[in-house]
């Protein structure tokens, strides 16, 4: 049984279809994030299922029971979902311990506390119970909305973009606080983001979504060494596409030679088909001691890494991770060697 389940959901604001036939679902316990650039639809899809938007076409069911469907919308208050907002939306008149307890209302007093006392300590927040949230940083305030939103046990918890108002160097913390928080309370979670990083780091399915339409529901290894399609591959990770052809079923001609190689692809490729091949920065390996060179175009510093642009035959260009202590000049060759093992390649529709 799915806890979440989304069918053909549509959803169109005036003569814009803001959400296209969307469809995924979320089994108990596991967490899903929709990714894709802004304007893609990710917040409204999250606003469907917390129930402040009514589909075009569609439904959502909760634990198998729809609570949205063309025209109706099952009240947001009657759907027990919590959710935590990009702005945190905390009460400011409220102390810690308040903001917590807000929806514990049918609980006893001493219930309420004892719940309070654990989800402060699941939220490591101890001794913080008496301050109010202009007292807490960005950080301390995220995880208060957080013990908010899940103090109630929802059957789901929604985030809406949970990382944006937090320091970069908190943002790993606070993607290991969600995780612990979904599995110890045994709720589920559906978050939105634009940053893959995040999306990466918090859940088990991600959805990339673009102009409304799902791409890709997978896991955060797929999208990246599997793309269903050009978009994915494109917005996941980084690479360069090169173009080439099927000779047979074991080589492919590129525009820097001949490549041994059955490649994966979402369709049959056949001989003679054009295509376009994703050469990831993995797949060139910066080797000191190849005689195969390429020249250094560009080069950018990534901390334990660069990034390095480089030319090869037929003027090709593809990206490079090495080592930051190997740091090459602009305009310098560099050994390289090619390791496109796991090739992926999209036909062309010409
Ligand atoms: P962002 O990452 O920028 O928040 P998003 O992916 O969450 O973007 P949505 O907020 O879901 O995107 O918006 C999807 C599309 O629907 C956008 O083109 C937006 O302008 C439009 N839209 C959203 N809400 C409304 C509304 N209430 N009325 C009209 N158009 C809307």
């Amino acid at each position: 049984m799915s806890l979440l389940e989304v069918k053909d959901l549509s959803i169109r604001f005036n003569s814009l279809l803001a959400v296209d036939k969307l469809s995924f679902s979320l089994s108990r316990g596991e967490i899903g994030c929709l990714l894709g650039p802004s304007g893609c639809g990710k917040t409204t899809v999250l606003r469907a299922i917390a129930g402040f938007e009514t589909p075009h076409a569609g439904e959502i069911a909760l634990q198998d029971k729809n609570v949205s469907r063309p025209g109706w919308a099952l009240a947001t208050e009657r759907r027990h979902v919590g959710m935590v907002f990009q702005d945190f939306a905390l009460f400011p008149h409220l102390n810690v311990a308040d903001n917590i307890g807000f929806g514990l209302h049918k609980l006893s007093q001493r219930n309420r506390e004892e719940r309070i006392r654990v989800l402060l300590s699941l939220v490591n927040l101890n001794g913080m119970e008496k301050k109010y949230p202009h007292e807490l940083s960005g950080g301390q305030q995220q995880r208060v909305a957080l013990a908010r939103a899940v103090a109630p046990r929802p059957n789901l918890l929604l985030l809406d973009e949970p990382f944006s108002n937090i320091d970069i160097e908190l943002r790993e913390q606070l993607a290991r606080d969600i995780r612990e928080i979904v599995h110890r309370e045994n709720t589920t979670a559906l978050l939105v983001t634009h940053d893959q990083h995040e999306a990466f780091a918090v859940a088990d399915h991600i959805g990339v979504l673009n102009s409304g339409r799902l791409h890709q529901w997978d896991t955060g290894y797929n999208l990246y060494h599997k793309p269903a399609d050009l978009f994915v591959a494109d917005f996941i990770g980084r690479g360069v596409l090169i173009n080439g052809h099927i000779i047979d079923e074991h080589s492919i001609q590129t525009d820097f030679g001949i490549i041994e190689n059955n490649p994966q692809s979402g369709g049959t490729l056949e001989p003679g088909d054009q295509i376009n091949i994703l050469i990831r920065p993995d797949d060139i390996i910066h080797d000191d001691n190849s005689e195969q060179t390429a020249k250094v175009l560009d080069k950018a510093f990534q901390g334990a890494d660069f990034l390095y642009t480089l030319e090869l035959e037929n003027n090709v260009r593809v990206l490079c991770f090495a080592p930051s202590h190997h740091n090459h000049s602009i305009g310098e060759r560099i050994g390289i060697r090619l390791e496109l093992d796991h090739l992926v390649a999209f036909k062309k529709n010409i």
